[in-house]
């Protein structure tokens, strides 16, 4: 159980420390909405800070039942701005 007043992700960034070295996709102007949930009926979802700094990681970890996933940051405007994963304890 975890306290109420703790979001239930945490979201770490590790920055590469390298700016993005090609330009962003055409396509996705206001950021991308990553669903790597692969159809779960239980799922989270959550925003992560948009857009990064330049390139890195996002290491997201679900509180609740401990799923970890990282997404890759290029600090462009198509960079991700929430991810969809399988939460083993439900929705949230
Ligand atoms: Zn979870």
């Amino acid at each position: 159980m975890i306290p109420a007043r703790l979001p239930v992700w945490r979201v770490e960034w590790l920055d590469r420390g390298v700016d993005a070295n090609t330009p962003a996709h055409p396509d996705y102007p206001n950021g991308v909405d990553h669903d790597i949930s692969n159809g779960a009926d239980n799922t989270c979802k959550m925003p992560v800070p948009y857009p990064a700094l330049r390139r890195g990681y996002y290491l997201v970890t679900c509180r609740t039942c401990g799923n970890q996933a990282v997404v890759t940051t290029a600090g462009r405007r198509d960079d991700p701005r929430s991810l969809k994963m399988a939460c083993k304890n439900g929705a949230n």
